[in-house]
């Protein structure tokens, strides 16, 4: 059984427009005046509306690194260069700026703020890093950041594949949790009943309103941090991540072409809680309503590759039982992408 006996959980949620301009603020009320910057690539005038926050509130920036390389070795040697005076560290922008701030932020035990530019997962509010090791990607034991600071109108102004694959994230909940109560019953896993209701109400906070709004960014925003803190209470991913991110991880690795994780990952849940016999089809018609078939259509996802995927996800995880370690699903996912009204116009 596993037991978490201690919690790490964000102090500092900004979750609001114009968050960025207040980053000084976030840091100078707790009296953080020293910080390592880590930033990414092509957003310029967002890291400029930082950079001005921080000296109209007299924080000073002892390290500036652009982060291009989200790799264990160049977090380890970027840690071994941090200044020993540096009283936090904070990312800003995409997955590889936020992954290398957090891991180095736990090496050097500093506080981390998160600051994502674009919601297209949940990884802004995780305890693990995802970096490369020896070139090969692993999620690596970390910290979960001090502060979340959101600017919902950055957010909001992103593309459209960025907004249908927070969604497609936060959505992988629904076959998630099903697969956690499945392993239970299986296999004995251990299942932290507040982080499952956690994570199944973060579904449905969205399912409320799932506008493209000011007011819709920030309810996905809060959902897809608060799948973080389920897992950071559960001690594991299962929370927020079963069958559905087992396929999404296999297609990273044998597609000719993978997608973005929370398109994947999307389809791979609508998928997977046909598989596990769910009778409610609130997800199909959601994603319905908002367009994610649609978009999905635009460029279909090949059915062969998805059939292989579907082979290779249960051998992924080691002791990860889920829907696809029950039977041999490929025959019941090639009848589906025949009839099911949403996924035949998805595959080709
Ligand atoms: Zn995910």
């Amino acid at each position: 059984m596993t037991f978490n006996d201690f919690i790490s959980i964000p102090s500092v949620v900004r979750i609001k427009k114009g968050a960025i301009d207040r980053l000084g603020i976030y840091l100078a009320r707790p009296q953080f005046t020293k910080v390592s910057f880590f930033y990414s690539p092509g957003i310029d005038s967002i890291i400029d509306r930082a950079r001005l926050s921080l000296k109209d509130n007299n924080i000073t920036i002892l390290d500036e690194l652009l982060i291009t390389d989200a790799s264990f070795e160049h977090a380890s040697e970027l840690f071994t260069h941090l200044s020993s005076d540096c009283h936090a560290c904070i990312g800003i922008g995409g997955g590889k700026a936020l992954d290398v701030a957090r891991y180095v932020s736990f090496l050097a035990n500093k506080p981390f703020y998160s600051v994502p530019t674009a919601l297209s997962n949940d990884s802004f509010c995780s305890p693990q890093s995802s970096l490369t090791v020896g070139g090969k990607r692993r999620s690596l034991p970390s910290k979960q950041p001090y502060a979340v600071v959101v600017d919902t109108q950055i957010c909001l102004d992103c593309p459209d594949i960025i907004w249908f694959a927070g969604i497609g994230d936060l959505m992988g909940k629904v076959s998630a949790i099903v697969d956690w109560k499945m392993a239970f019953h299986a296999v004995n896993t251990p299942v932290n009943d507040l982080a499952a209701l956690l994570s199944d109400a973060t579904v449905f906070q969205f399912m409320a309103c799932p506008e493209r709004t000011l007011e819709g960014i920030k309810i996905l925003a809060t959902a897809l941090m608060m799948n973080g803190v389920a897992m950071e209470i559960a001690g594991s991913s299962r929370p927020a991540s079963g069958s559905e991110h087992l396929i999404s991880h296999a297609l990273d690795r044998i597609s000719r072409k993978p997608r973005m994780h929370g398109l994947q990952v999307g389809v791979a849940t609508y998928v997977c809680s046909l598989l596990q016999k769910q009778t409610n089809d609130r997800l199909g018609e959601l994603f319905e309503k908002i367009g994610f078939w649609d978009f999905i259509a635009q460029e279909p996802f090949s059915t062969s590759e998805w059939t292989e995927a579907i082979q290779l996800a249960p051998s992924i995880k080691n002791h990860y039982y889920t829907v696809l370690s029950s039977r041999d699903c490929v025959p019941e996912f090639l009848e589906l992408v025949k009839t099911n009204k949403y996924l035949k116009r998805c595959f080709s």
